[in-house]
């Protein structure tokens, strides 16, 4: 059944009614503001949101794609950079950078000048290599992919942490960055990027700094008093950074800035066509129209924070990350994976199944994301969980009590799934479909309030599949269902996501 309205009213609608509309569905969102999702929002309080809302609203309509139009976004995404850097041990040196949309483009940015610099040192090397962590973010591999780059996977050490001496083996003619994370996002770890930057310069390598969780969080952690070892520009060999702000920076979404050296290495981000009739066209970054609200907001954060605010938000978030540590720690079967640097973290087992713990949680009403290799249970803990860090170590202590017993009916027949083991290609498109409503609903699509019920059934049954390329295959089915309306596949072949698409490998 479906309460999709797929057809543009014929008339418009009353204002009130169509605000109301979107209220109603918000309702049935994950509840983040009651500090029970361990992703995707960070909160610092109402009055900083409303605070960032105007900001944003100020700029509302204002684009800074030609910013010599608007000379206030140009002044404020200046500006906005320049502290950023500063933050991050570019004072005194030639940092330069430029906002961006998030994350993702900060690193395909910075990906895509690699690619352009190792181009100008050497044409003839057609694909460009880079040299990344297993832990690094999925956001590497999809520049890789856009770009025509590879990226050189190289499995991180028992503590999560990167292994330099693996990564400086696996360096080759076609190498062209070394990548690390300040914290990586599993596990929350710092790796040695004092170790990977000084590989990087003995090889005349670039060398990106991952710091888009950490950016704005680890200098705060540090000057709140806890131990974070040297990560950004102050390393010798350190080449580029991602830093985002719409994370722990509180702004809008939107917002991440990414960093260079040198202006030299920079100029290769840059794209200018000059002969399009519509004009001569050039563009920093990825996207064209950029909206001015989120520049707006990005800047007055900074501007209302401060040094202080930031400083005193970090030890807030700490002293409840330091609480949610022990707390873990201390219930029987459960441990804190590597020793996280800050305020990401994850949850471990070496008895329970750590999945069925967290679809425990999940129907106590928490959100954590599920993580592979090894399994755990994803946190970032941001200033929305200082208060509700007691309930959520009280269900996790009964959650796992349960599973020790074995008292846990898992939520899902597993055996259904392991029969099938494998065979995904040549299952009826019905079967197929039933396991791609299973992927939708781990991946938080559909039913339960945008959280997981069933992963453990879930990561049962990927157990079992013989290649990740029918898991791939089954992930971008459910993906395609999330972009379309349907929630039940109908019969016609065209809508369907079917056993003959799986068979389709290019
Ligand atoms: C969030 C994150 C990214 C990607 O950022 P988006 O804003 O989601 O595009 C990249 N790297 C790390 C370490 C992150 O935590």
């Amino acid at each position: 059944m479906s309460d999709f309205t797929l057809k543009m009213p014929a008339q418009g609608r009353a204002a009130d009614e169509v605000l109301g509309q979107l209220q109603s569905l918000k309702a049935q969102d994950a509840r983040w503001h009651d500090g029970r999702v361990f992703c995707l929002v960070y909160h610092a309080g109402d009055e900083l949101t409303d605070f960032v809302k105007e900001a944003y609203t100020t700029f509302f309509s204002e684009n800074a794609l030609n910013p010599s139009a608007f000379p206030s976004l140009r002044k404020l995404e200046i500006e906005t950079v320049a502290m950023v850097a500063g933050l991050l041990g570019g004072t005194g040196k030639e940092v330069v950078g430029n906002l961006t949309s998030g994350g993702t483009e900060s690193i395909l940015m910075a990906m895509k000048t690699a690619r352009e610099w190792g181009r100008a040192r050497n044409p003839k090397n057609t694909l460009p290599e880079v040299i990344v962590p297993s832990t690094a973010h999925p956001a590497f591999e999809k520049a890789a992919h856009y770009f025509g780059m590879k990226t050189v996977h190289v499995p991180v050490g028992a503590d999560f942490r990167a292994d330099v001496k693996a990564m400086q083996r696996a360096i080759t003619k076609r190498t062209v960055m070394l990548v690390g994370s300040a914290p990586s996002y599993p596990q929350g770890v710092l790796d040695p990027i004092e170790e990977i930057a000084a590989v990087a310069r003995q090889h005349k390598l670039l060398c990106h700094v991952d710091a888009c969780v950490g950016g704005m969080m680890l200098p705060f952690v540090r000057a709140a008093g806890y131990p974070v070892a040297p990560f950004d520009f102050s390393v010798p060999g350190v080449t580029s950074m991602s830093a985002d702000l719409h994370k722990y920076g509180y702004a809008a979404k939107g917002a991440s800035v990414v960093l260079y050296c040198n202006p030299d290495l920079r100029r290769h981000q840059y794209f200018a066509y000059t002969d399009w009739s519509g004009g001569i066209y050039a563009s920093p970054t990825m996207t064209g129209t950029r909206p001015g609200g989120a520049i707006a907001a990005a800047w007055a954060v900074i501007q209302r924070l401060g040094v202080d605010g930031y400083t005193r938000i970090a030890s807030e978030v700490m002293q409840t990350v330091t609480k949610l540590r022990r707390g873990i720690a201390s219930i029987d079967g459960l441990e804190v994976q590597g020793d996280p640097v800050g305020s990401v973290l994850a949850i471990g087992s070496k008895r329970l199944n750590i999945y069925e713990v967290g679809d425990q949680m999940s129907a106590r009403g928490w959100h954590m994301d599920r993580q592979q290799n090894p399994a755990g249970l994803h946190l970032t803990v941001n200033h929305a969980h200082v208060a509700s860090a007691d309930q959520f170590l009280h269900d996790l202590t009964e959650s796992a009590e349960l599973c020790r017993k074995g008292r846990v009916q898992s939520l899902i027949d597993r055996s259904r799934f392991t029969i099938l083991g494998g065979a995904v290609k040549l299952l009826p498109a019905s079967l197929v479909s039933k396991l791609t409503q299973v992927a939708s609903s781990v991946m938080g699509i559909g039913g339960g309030g945008g959280l997981p019920q069933k992963s453990a059934a879930m990561y049962g049954m990927m157990a079992t599949l013989p290649n990740r390329g029918d898991l791939e295959t089954l992930v971008i089915d459910a993906l395609d269902r999330m972009t379309r309306p349907e929630e039940t596949p109908t019969a016609s072949p065209s809508t369907q996501p079917s056993a003959a698409s799986a068979n389709k490998k290019p």
